[in-house]
């Protein structure tokens, strides 16, 4: 079976065509500035050399004709013909409380993608362009859709509510519902396998790439995560700011003149990594800023590494203890001074580090040695082949 893995953004599209018998990928790829000048597909089928195509591509419709049409290209195609590819999975973000889990993609769905819009304004829109792109360029294939906040739908009230009126919950639904949840759930089991699927388990998952988020799970269910209503909250970001007092916002937005969509765009764009050290959103900039002196790139590190162990903490109290910690996505894994610096704080959970271990990137391997009370992993995540698993099963039902 071949499935097509999208991840759609406004103006972008990333794939992945992957065979299912053996889980390996075919091609992948990524369509840049859609709707904008310069335009580009950048194909890679496996073991080949990239291709670049460039060419206008003026909407998502575009883009999955072109992806399609590299997919089946006579030199550096990977299918023969269209009716190879047997489902499309796509990355869905927001499911409200609607989504529990992957789905089949009909127009209820649809509809149902449209009202959450409201919640996830900036990401639903992209996702639904793509649903409806493939809808038109690729009919008949059945579509499945993996939300990034339906792993975390097992929170109990305690953990996603807010401490605000209840009829804001009950009028808007304004509740955390937490994010990068494919991700969490790829490691989270990764992790079970590893400890021998044993029937109890607490497990803190750490995603910490661009956009970071934290997540409690107990016996396999997300009892907590540190992204909210949004992916604004929680840890230091790249360029997000994390948890906040609230009583900034109007302050600052009287003090700066700041309208709604300015307040937002500081806290999204221009805080975080970037705002503290005024360097870079990218964490190897900033710790090589910090290397060589820069004291605000030396704090921001510190703030970074201090939110991740907030939440550690704190999740370890909330489960009563943990049997292991997983670091993955882009810091997680090939991060290794971000991890030294986290878990050499974490003697207090009985975590012996194994600092040898600890000195690679971007493979599946154990950092805390034979003996450890709390063991400690880096698994790297794979959203997509989690993305192309559930529209496998969920296409064969
Ligand atoms: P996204 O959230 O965009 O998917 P990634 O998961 O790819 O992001 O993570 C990107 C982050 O990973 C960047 O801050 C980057 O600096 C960091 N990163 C990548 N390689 C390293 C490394 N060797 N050491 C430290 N950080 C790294």
């Amino acid at each position: 079976m071949k499935v097509l893995v999208l991840n759609s953004g406004s103006s972008s599209l990333k794939y992945q065509l992957f065979n299912m018998d053996d889980e390996s990928v075919l091609a992948k790829g990524l369509v840049e500035k859609i709707g904008l000048d310069g335009s580009l597909l950048t194909h890679q089928p496996a073991g080949m050399d990239k291709v670049k195509i460039e060419a206008a591509i003026p909407n998502h419709n575009v883009a999955i004709e072109l992806v399609i049409a590299a997919l089946l290209d006579e030199k550096h195609g990977v299918i023969k013909d269209m009716k190879e590819i047997d489902a499309v999975g796509h990355r869905t973000v927001h499911g409200g409380t609607t989504f529990s889990e992957s789905c089949l993609i009909n127009d209820d769905v649809i509809a149902e993608m449209e009202r959450l819009v409201t919640l996830a304004p900036l990401h639903n829109p992209p996702c639904i362009l793509g649903i409806k792109a493939c809808q038109e360029k690729i009919p008949g294939v059945p579509m499945v859709g993996v939300f990034d906040t339906a792993f975390h739908q097992t929170m109990p009230p305690a953990s996603y509510l807010y401490g605000l009126p209840y009829e804001y919950y009950e009028k808007y639904q304004l509740r955390r519902y937490g994010f990068h949840g494919t991700s969490h759930r790829f490691v989270s089991i990764r992790c079970r396998e590893i400890l021998g699927n044993p029937e109890h388990s607490k497990i803190i998952t750490c995603h910490l790439g661009n956009g970071s988020s934290l997540a409690a799970i107990k016996d396999g269910k997300v009892q907590d995560t540190s992204m909210g209503l949004t992916p604004l909250e929680g840890l230091l970001m790249g360029t997000r700011c994390g948890d906040l007092d609230p009583a900034i916002l109007p302050f600052l937005m009287e003090k700066e003149g700041l309208d709604i969509a300015g307040m937002n765009t500081v806290m999204n764009k221009k805080s975080g990594l970037l705002g503290i050290s005024g360097v870079s959103s990218d964490m190897r900039d900033v710790e090589e800023a910090a290397a060589a002196g820069n004291e605000r790139a030396a704090i921001a590190l510190e703030v970074f590494k201090k939110t991740v162990l907030r939440y550690i903490g704190a999740y370890a109290a909330e489960m009563d203890g943990v049997d292991a910690i997983v670091f993955t996505a882009g810091i997680g894994e090939n991060g290794k001074a971000v991890r030294k610096a986290i878990c050499e704080n974490l003697t207090y959970l009985g975590i012996e580090f194994d600092e040898e271990a600890n000195d690679c990137r971007g493979k599946e391997i154990e950092i805390s040695k034979p003996g450890s009370k709390v063991r400690v992993f880096i698994i790297p995540t794979n959203e997509e082949l989690m993305i192309a698993r559930d529209t496998k099963e969920i296409i064969s039902k």
